[in-house]
């Protein structure tokens, strides 16, 4: 009913009070009093809506005019209130009955790190107890290295850590950002991959380090005998060469299979040093001039910043990068070498004006035995494991491994080392690489 009806019915009651006041000769009274009940008549319509506000779980009651209208609107949009309740309620329990069956941990946390809910295995995993709900997550896992991760707010790798005790396992911590502010957290224990892992590090050490003395007594004869070679058979002049070529690449492969799986085991450790840059390019500018005299190498030195880490591994790293630019450009080409303060970090680039790589090998090159050319590369002497020497010293020194390259023009790696007191941001770069450009590594 509309209000135009329902002034046109007051209007009409008050013309009928006028009437049959007039004829009794007192219309103002009947006025008066047809006002009065009108009002009564609303304020107990207004009474029984107020009621039914009270509890709006029961029908509404039985009420005529403007306010019934008023009532059963009100009645419509609260039943369409609670369907849409119950809709998002059944998502909310499927979603939860989901993550409930799941066997990986799944934790809810909040803006002020607040935990709203968790499942049976997260509470295994982290520790917990069905009463810490409502708790904080800072007060409930103790492990400093997720309170780190946590705090710092930068999700972009898992985190992987060591919980205490005996039974020493591993966990992965996942965390997603959504709503406001509210995290997700997937966790998950990789103790039987770690530990796999851990074989499969051992195993390639200690074969390789076995390996190591038949292979020496093997390249020490062969030198032996190609050390006079007057008095040898020339039928056996050349096979034998090549046996000790053959058996310099195996030394080379072995010394580089050795030496990743110890800057792998010693991830992190013992990083603290200053290594001043400068000094450790000087020194292998030298080196090279004496190994490569032909070759020229220019440096240039724009940084005073000193790394924390460790020299041998970002010496065998650098050195890496300049064996590369030598091997894969030409006799007579440029290598440069630069370190410099760029956008708050420090740039260690390496370029040559070399064979270039393919975009389509860049993502790949950091991986064990990966060859863009296997008979260039194994001409050059290389063992493949080069760039995976790299990118392990990147990691273990919070830095990134940045790949520019350009086939027939040349390619330049560059490191990227955090500005003092900030800590690289894994698989992300502040300004989106360039063509033909990857970013690859690391885990902090
Ligand atoms: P290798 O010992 O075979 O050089 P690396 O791991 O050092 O192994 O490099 C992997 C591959 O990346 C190489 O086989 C080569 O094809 C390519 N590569 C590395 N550096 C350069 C470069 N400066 N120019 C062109 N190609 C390169």
């Amino acid at each position: 009913m509309s209000w135009f009806t329902t002034a046109t019915r007051v209007g009409f009651l008050l013309l009928v009070a006028v009437c049959i006041g007039w004829y009794y000769d007192m219309p103002l009274l009947a006025v008066a009093a047809t006002l009065l009940c009108l009002v009564g008549y609303w304020l107990y319509q207004m009474y029984q809506v107020q009621r039914w506000l009270a509890d709006p779980g029961n029908p509404p009651p039985e009420t005529y005019g403007i306010w019934g209208d008023l009532l059963s609107q009100m009645y419509q949009l609260q039943k369409k209130d609670r369907q849409a309740r119950a809709r998002l309620q059944s998502t909310v329990d499927y979603l939860q009955n989901s993550f409930t069956s799941m066997r990986d941990g799944v934790a809810i946390v909040d803006d002020h790190g607040i935990l709203k809910w968790f499942n049976e295995p997260a509470r295994l995993l982290l520790g917990l107890r069905s009463e810490d709900e409502g708790q904080s997550l800072m007060n409930l896992v103790r492990a400093p290295e997720f309170l780190r991760y946590f705090n710092r707010g930068e999700f972009g790798t898992p985190l992987e850590y060591r919980t205490g005790g005996d039974s020493s396992s591993w966990l992965s911590v996942e965390i997603t950002r959504f709503g406001a502010g509210d995290r997700l957290l997937f966790i998950r224990n990789i103790t039987a991959s770690v530990r796999m892992e851990k074989v499969r590090k051992d195993f390639v050490a200690n074969v390789s380090h076995e390996l190591r003395t038949p292979l020496t007594v093997i390249s020490g004869y062969l030198g032996t005998f190609l050390g006079d070679t007057s008095k040898l058979d020339s039928r056996y002049i050349k096979p034998l060469q090549q046996m000790q070529q053959q058996a310099d690449r195996m030394e080379n492969l072995l010394k580089d299979l050795l030496w990743l799986s110890r800057i792998e085991g010693e991830q992190g450790i013992g990083m603290h040093t200053p290594v001043d840059i400068r000094a450790l390019l000087s020194e292998l500018q030298d080196e090279l001039r004496t190994a490569y005299p032909g070759r020229k190498v220019e440096l240039e030195l724009a940084a005073d910043h000193k790394v924390a880490g460790d020299y041998r591994e970002l010496y065998s790293a650098v050195s890496n990068l300049l064996l590369n630019a030598i091997k894969y450009s030409k006799e007579g080409s440029v290598v440069r070498v630069s370190w410099r303060q760029q956008d708050g970090s420090y740039h260690l680039a390496v370029s040559d004006e070399g064979i270039g790589i393919d975009a389509a090998h860049i993502p790949h090159l950091t991986e064990r035995f990966y060859r863009v050319e296997d008979s260039r590369s194994t001409a050059c002497g290389g063992t493949g494991l080069g760039l995976a020497i790299v990118k392990h010293v990147a990691a273990s020194h919070a830095a990134r491994l940045q790949i520019a390259s350009q086939l027939g023009k040349g390619s330049t790696f560059t490191l990227v080392f955090p500005g003092q007191g900030k800590v690289a941001t894994t698989r992300e770069s502040s300004t989106p690489p360039a063509q033909g450009t990857t970013t690859v590594t690391t885990r902090v």
